[in-house]
């Protein structure tokens, strides 16, 4: 049984140096603070990578991959299992550290180790059957083949709500297809990226070939910047991907780009009730609202939104917001106190714009005193909106839920369509046809009939529109973490009409 010797400091509250470089000096930078979200205290902090740390990262990353693209997948498959073996051996402790930083209840954070098992196992087999080229046959013998490398360093950056998710996606299958990877967590949520790079160099994974860099976007932009480094894969917000998208087209990268949302989720008047409110409540109060894929905008056939409400109060109602160490807790904090500084201003705006607050949306008056300075706040439950209301239109990242009623089928697409966005979507029906009739003109990358926010790692992931470029995950992972070769091999002599 392996227990990863981080997992110790992390919960001590020790500072943690210069993860990119081992053998690089220990920076005079001032430390970045990182505040536990229940309680607003600090609980580690570290120093942001400099330039010089930067430099080395990048350099032995090239040397690493170089000897990593020659390994076997069956060598890469074996190295991925036993980080998978690590992890179920670490659930706990590992799932308290995503809490810890995140404030999501540990009940969703276990979720997110097993899932990143899961994530380790499939990519593990994925590399072993994953096509890899073909054979054409030309003229006089001639023939030609072609071959998917890997695309060489590759540059992830994460975001703050899905910290352990982001980084097992980018690296997982960067590794497996035969890249090395740098990876740029969120300044908030740095912890367990910082111990799956132990945890990958416990498995087998040879020095320099995952490594970690820690701060923000100075950090990020040098690298994106850096001619040594082929792919970008980014998750944030839109606004960031615009500036990342844009730095990595200067040198012709390849990228990623994993963005927000503002979902619909729609509800006929022949959905099973009690389905439509559980999946209208895990999409949006799940993780306190800061899932990317979120169904913020639910619209409802206008016979049954009454009997919807109803039901979504009386259960929201019975949700258990406090401490995310405890199995029995529904409900966490937000990440950091900016986020639920936004969160109560877009409230303020809905209510200001004449949509109807009916449940919600303060902060809770009832918690007990060790986490009365924690970022604590109710769902917050909206009828009456408009399509063009602010709350309706903007990505929120917050338990904020904009219920708007609809009449026709025809009606509810065109509308549900009405927005920058296109991560995803969902349609609750009993009629068979009618739910892929509407999944199917629904703009959107990721969607679900009769189901919400499900995301196995079979399935890609990404997103249309302004949510973003790419797909992750499933077998669109392969064109994603590689490149194609094509190789024309001549059997006899060159044609050639020039004078010899
Ligand atoms: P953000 O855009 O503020 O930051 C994301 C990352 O980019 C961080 O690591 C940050 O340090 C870095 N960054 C910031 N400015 C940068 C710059 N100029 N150049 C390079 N890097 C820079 O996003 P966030 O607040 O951390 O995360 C929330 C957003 O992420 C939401 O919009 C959410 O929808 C989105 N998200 C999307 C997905 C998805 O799969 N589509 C998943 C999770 C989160």
């Amino acid at each position: 049984m392996v227990k990863l010797k981080l997992l110790r400091p992390f919960i001590q509250g020790k500072t943690f140096r210069n993860p990119a470089g081992s053998r690089a000096t220990a920076a005079p930078t001032r430390p970045f603070i990182l505040l536990n979200p229940a309680n607003a205290t600090p609980h580690a902090n570290y120093h942001p990578t400099q330039s010089a740390e930067l430099m080395h990262a990048l350099t032995s990353s090239v040397a690493a991959q170089k000897e990593w693209a020659c390994t076997s997948p069956s060598h890469r498959s074996s190295i991925l299992r036993r980080a998978a073996d690590i992890l179920s051996q670490n659930i706990k402790a590992l799932s308290e550290i995503e809490t810890m930083d995140t404030g999501r209840p540990v009940r969703e954070t276990e979720c997110d180790v097993q899932e990143g098992i899961e994530c380790l196992n499939y990519y593990a087999g994925l590399i072993a059957t994953a096509p890899h080229g073909e054979m054409q046959r030309f003229h006089r013998g001639n023939w030609g083949y072609t071959t998917r490398q890997p695309l060489g360093v590759c540059l992830g950056i994460g975001a703050w709500n899905y910290p352990l998710q982001g980084v097992l996606w980018k690296s997982v299958p960067a590794l497996a297809f035969g890249n090395s990877m740098i990876f740029k967590p969120s300044e908030y949520t740095p912890s367990t990226a910082l111990w799956l790079g132990e945890c990958f160099v416990e498995a087998g994974v040879p020095e320099g070939l995952f490594q970690v860099v820690l701060g923000a976007k100075e950090v990020a932009e040098q690298l994106i910047q850096s001619p040594q480094v082929s792919k970008v894969s980014f998750t944030g917000s839109v606004a960031t991907g615009q500036k990342v998208y844009e730095m990595a087209s200067r040198g012709m990268k390849k990228v990623t780009m994993e963005l927000g949302g503002k979902s619909p989720m729609i509800i006929f008047d022949d959905a099973n009730m009690d389905n439509a409110v559980s999946a209208a409540m895990m999409g949006n109060w799940y993780s306190s609202g800061q899932v990317c894929s979120n169904a913020t905008r639910v619209f409802v056939h206008e016979s049954i939104v009454e009997e919807f409400v109803e039901k979504l109060v009386e259960r929201t109602k019975k949700l258990r917001i406090g401490d995310p160490m405890s199995a029995e807790t529904d409900i966490g904090p937000m990440a950091h106190k900016q986020q639920m500084d936004k969160v109560l201003e877009y409230i303020d705006i809905g209510i200001k714009e004449g949509s109807t607050l009916i449940y919600g949306g303060k902060r809770p008056s009832n918690l007990p005193n060790h986490l009365k300075d924690g970022y604590f706040l109710e769902p917050a439950i909206f009828t009456n909106c408009t399509d063009d209301m602010t709350i309706v239109q903007h990505e929120i990242f917050g338990m904020v839920m904009s219920i708007l009623t609809f009449r026709t089928e025809d009606e509810v697409i065109e509308r549900a369509n009405k927005t920058e966005f296109g991560l995803a979507a969902g349609v609750f029906t009993r009629d068979i046809q009618r739910g892929h009739r509407v999944i199917d003109k629904l703009d959107a990358g990721v969607t679900w009939v009769n189901n919400y926010n499900l995301a196995p790692v079979q399935m890609p992931w990404g997103g249309c529109k302004r949510s973003g470029i790419g797909r992750e995950n499933g077998s669109a992972s392969v064109e994603e973490w590689t490149q194609w070769k094509a190789v024309y091999v001549g059997m006899g002599t060159v044609d050639c009409p020039y004078p010899k």
